[in-house]
């Protein structure tokens, strides 16, 4: 490598920043073993002047030589002595590799499955011979490196032992593939200078073992009183109940005053019951068949979310389990989203103050792609939350997948997590002190570094999938060994015993005195505090209990408005904005003033400034939100001298609220239900989440299905997210025609949510102010425009924005005389304009367009109203873009038929259909046939 362009790379960004640490490492490395690095960075670093005081060879003076040089000196200074790497000292180079390879390696040795199933490979550098070192050298003394063994020199057999101790007992850690070096020295520190074993005092190892009998005590309870009943039991992982418990507590004593946890049904019963403080007898009426919630549907008790505070070293914290469908995983990324929405309305930016916990199932952990695009979020601005505490609940079979060659390619089920660069620690769950020393290492890492950190938490599930499965069918040789295995609880009783730190006796009391306090229906959660402080979280009172209304004042004073767009049309001297970008805000200046027609990007965005001038925040997140995918909102400016960008919505007023606007990664799954998570914690705001396309949300059907449209009726959670997708027949193709329209109203019932396709710049103004004014918090679906953002036609006044509402049925605009009108067209969405060009073409006053803009919940009386004064009606037609399968038709046509009938002639069995014939595809992919059968449709709608 040229001296140039090691200079150059060292003063440009990548390698002054991670990459630094990078070339640091090899360095060590090198210092190490010359040979273990590439030939360049050899051949860079043989010509430094080497901190053992040969001398440089020809490499200049400069930042960077100094650079390697003071490292150097650090590296040896905290050996205290000198790394040789020549003649009979050779050996000492070959025994710091062999710590590195514990630290690499060793946890594939570890012993940490309880049932001893896992095979353990054969770990050749791990070997004495493999660095040609011999059992002679054993009691030879040797420089300990960077080891944290207490002193500098030690005989080879005290620094094996140590390796042994730490990385090869009940925690197998991985962490080498962390790039950073503090990180990484950091943890080393943790596990080496205790020998991953810390001495926990008497109290502490009773109250872990006080909490074993707890979760234990509380499965036998449930099993002996309803046997057979499905409770996706704990049996097997125990050691996660006081895992959660120190979580917490820890937690607390750093000044958290929130945490909010993401699970699945396994074991979920047990930690509503023994950390977070549920009742045990509602717990048992729910077994006895009570209903939790008296409207909607309910759902089953192990996907039950639950609240309460707890008391901790750092005063009281507040708990929130997150309720959870089936679909595993998919409440991880809306745990994100309740998190940042809770250290958004706490200002707090590092995560302090709010911990996400996600617990997962090996099998999902491996399987689930919504896992990957969790992680991948962890450190974007848009989404990160100071870093995630993961627990797998790792029982070792994923249903009845066990085999290794079935269940995943990787070596672990956490191997995902090291992508992101996560410490992983996977301990024993048969050694409960190992389990509290990971998860202490594990908070604490959190705390110091804010990155994400993964506990696999190894243990097996004593019973079947679930109580009424016989596992022995599917894994008859794990559920022999399971049979003869003990119990947790029994093994670190046997233990405590054996030390002399509890009597037999005493463990007996332990279990007698749970079990009295469940039958008693006493709170068996040790912390919970029983009159919470309510000031801990958000009061949704006065959102709750409202009945469906479309109506709403969201009307504006107009000079009030007026001022608030200028603000919004403002940038600062100095910026200097993009040619196109700026006649955009030149055009929305004049709007602002009054002299020219308002269009879409100006209603949308003064819909945002208005909003935050009366207080509520705004939220906005897509994968091209700033710009918006068809350039209409620009609402970040970016400075073409330097890059720098400006938000002119962060500047409406001095004690505004939060306008945040992100442009995602590119996920749709996680990043929406982050957004549910966030708008279901944050019922003032405005969330919104852009979809590039609208079919792109298809990725994300989980999220649509099992939250945004059932999450109410499941678990009386009210939701008021915003989804702004894209539609309309334009000729760009299958894929990019169509935002599945069919498929939310098809979610539609019970008025759910809102699907709406606004057709005017009024409009959308007047609907997104709606959403937030009224306390009403439904999810409100939007089929917005493409087309429709630059159509000359498709402008409003400013007086219709002050002074209008969101109006769910546009009656026919045109002048028609009501009694020539012979049919009436009902359209949708951007079909309108087709509609009435094609009737002032054809000079057709028989006819009359009423736009139907929220399609769910239905307008009938609206609909009514714009119909009644057409006595003569002999047709009434429903146009649509859409194929006959898809859009609205199938969906709503009873809705029409409905105030049909209530025309004077009765018009319902009149109504006809027009659009395009029913088709596989959402749209054709060429533009002739599309051009034509949009023709066609249009045509049918006046003359079929
Ligand atoms: P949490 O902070 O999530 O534990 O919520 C605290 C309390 O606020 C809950 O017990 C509920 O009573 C209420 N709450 C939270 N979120 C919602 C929501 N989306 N809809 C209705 N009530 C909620």
């Amino acid at each position: 490598m040229q001296e140039g362009t090691m200079e150059l790379m060292w003063r440009t960004s990548p390698m002054s920043g991670g990459n630094a640490h990078y070339v640091e490492a090899l360095y060590e490395q090198y210092l190490v073993d010359p040979n273990a690095v590439p030939d360049e960075w050899r051949n860079y670093f043989d010509r430094l002047p080497h901190p053992d005081g040969s001398p440089a060879q020809d490499v200049p003076l400069g930042p960077i030589r100094d650079q390697f040089y003071q490292f150097g000196k650090r590296r040896l200074n905290g050996h205290a002595g000198t790394v040789e790497t020549s003649g009979e000292n050779k050996k000492q180079v070959k025994v710091l590799q062999l710590i590195n390879a514990y630290r690499f390696r060793g946890h594939q040795q570890a012993d940490i499955d309880p049932l001893n199933l896992r095979a353990r490979v054969e770990v050749p550098d791990l070997e004495l011979s493999f660095h040609q070192l011999t059992n002679a050298d054993l009691d030879t003394p040797f420089q300990t490196g960077s080891l944290f063994l207490g002193k500098d020199v030690a005989p080879l057999k005290e620094i094996v032992e140590v390796l042994e101790k730490t990385y090869c007992r009940s925690i197998g850690c991985e962490f080498m593939h962390i790039v950073d070096t503090e990180e990484k020295r950091w943890l080393q520190q943790r596990f080496e200078s205790v020998r991953s074993k810390p001495k926990f005092s008497k109290e502490v190892r009773r109250h872990v073992l006080e909490r074993l009998t707890a979760a234990e005590g509380l499965e036998n309870y449930l099993a002996s009183k309803y046997p057979g009943t499905k409770r996706f039991g704990l049996e097997g992982g125990e050691s996660f109940i006081p895992m959660m418990d120190e979580v917490i507590q820890r937690a607390g004593g750093y000044g958290t005053k929130e945490v909010v946890i993401g699970m699945a049904h396994r074991g979920r019963l047990n930690l509503l019951i023994n950390i977070l403080g549920k009742s045990p007898s509602e717990l048992i009426e729910e077994f006895d068949g009570k209903k939790v919630n008296e409207q909607g549907s309910g759902d089953v008790k192990y996907h039950q979310g639950f609240s309460s505070n707890v008391m901790t070293p750092g005063g009281e914290v507040h708990l929130a389990l997150a309720f959870n469908p089936s679909h595993l995983e998919i409440v991880a990324p809306v745990v994100e989203g309740s998190v940042r929405a809770r250290q958004d309305r706490r200002d707090d930016t590092d995560g302090t103050k709010v911990l996400p916990i996600s617990i997962h199932g090996d099998a999902s952990m491996a399987g689930q792609g919504v896992v990957m695009e969790t992680l991948q979020m962890s450190q974007t601005r848009a989404y990160r939350t100071g870093g995630t505490l993961h627990v797998v609940i790792n029982n070792q079979v994923g249903f009845t997948t066990s085999h290794p060659l079935d269940t995943r390619s990787t070596e672990y089920c956490t191997d995902i997590a090291k992508m992101i660069q996560a410490p992983i620690f996977h301990v024993n769950g048969d050694d409960p002190d190992a389990v509290l020393h990971a998860t202490q290492v594990a908070v604490d890492y959190r705390h110091q570094f804010k990155r994400d950190v993964v506990i696999d938490l190894v243990c097996y599930r004593r019973r079947g999938h679930n109580e009424a499965d016989e596992p022995s069918g599917t894994q008859p040789m794990m559920y022999e060994k399971i049979k003869k295995h003990k119990s947790s609880r029994e093994i670190y009783a046997r233990r405590l015993v054996k030390e002399g730190l509890v009597s037999e006796d005493d463990t007996k009391e332990m279990m007698e005195k749970y079990r009295d306090d469940l039958q008693a229906g006493n709170h068996v959660a040790n912390a919970l505090v029983k009159e919470p402080n309510t000031s801990l979280f958000v009061n949704w009172t006065p959102y709750l209990g409202h009945e469906w209304t479309g109506d709403a004042d969201t009307s504006i004073d107009m000079k009030r408005m007026q001022q608030l767009a200028a603000r919004m049309c403002t940038i600062p001297d100095g910026i200097q904005v993009q040619r196109q970008v700026a006649k955009i805000y030149e055009d929305r200046r004049k709007m602002q003033a009054g002299g020219m027609a308002v269009n879409w990007g100006f209603a949308e965005t003064l819909a945002y400034a208005t909003l935050l001038d009366q207080g509520h925040g705004v939220r906005i997140t897509g994968q091209d939100v700033g710009r918006g995918t068809f350039s209409h909102r620009h609402a970040v400016v970016h400075n073409q001298k330097d890059g720098s960008t400006y938000v002119p919505l962060e500047h409406i007023a001095e004690d505004q609220p939060r306008f945040t606007i992100h442009d995602s990664f590119l996920s749709e799954e996680a990043v929406l239900a982050f957004e549910y998570g966030y708008a279901t914690t944050t019922p003032k705001a405005l969330v919104i989440w852009e979809a590039q396309f609208g079919d792109f949300a298809n990725g994300a059907q989980v999220v649509i299905d099992q939250f945004i449209s059932s999450g109410e009726s499941k678990w009386g959670r009210l939701c008021g997210l915003t989804m702004l997708l894209p539609h309309g027949y334009e000729g760009q193709g299958p894929e990019h025609s169509s935002a599945r329209l069919e498929r939310y109203l098809q979610l539609c019932a019970e008025h759910n949510m809102q699907v709406c396709v606004p057709t005017t710049p009024a409009q959308i103004f007047h609907l997104l102010r709606r959403q937030v004014i009224r306390p009403l918090r439904k999810p409100l679906i939007v089929m917005s425009p493409k087309s429709l953002l630059r159509h000359k036609e498709a402008v409003s006044s400013l007086e219709e924005l002050a002074n209008g509402k969101f109006q769910m049925v546009l009656a026919d605009q045109g002048k028609l005389e009501a009694e020539k009108v012979k049919r009436v067209v009902l359209c949708a969405g951007k079909v309108y304009y087709d509609l009435a060009a094609y009737r002032a073409e054809n000079e057709r006053d028989d006819t009359a367009i009423v736009r139907i803009e929220q399609l769910y919940p239905f307008p009938k009386e609206e609909l009514y109203e714009a119909l009644k004064e057409y006595t003569n009606l002999e047709q009434v037609v429903w146009c649509q873009e859409e194929p006959l399968n898809q859009g609205a038709w199938y969906q709503s046509q009873h809705h029409m038929r409905v105030v049909a009938d209530m025309l004077k002639n009765g018009m319902g069995r009149e109504l006809k259909f027009a659009g395009r014939p029913a088709s596989a595809a959402p749209a054709a992919g060429y533009m002739s046939v599309h051009t034509e059968q949009q023709r066609q449709l249009v045509n049918d709608a006046f003359n079929a």
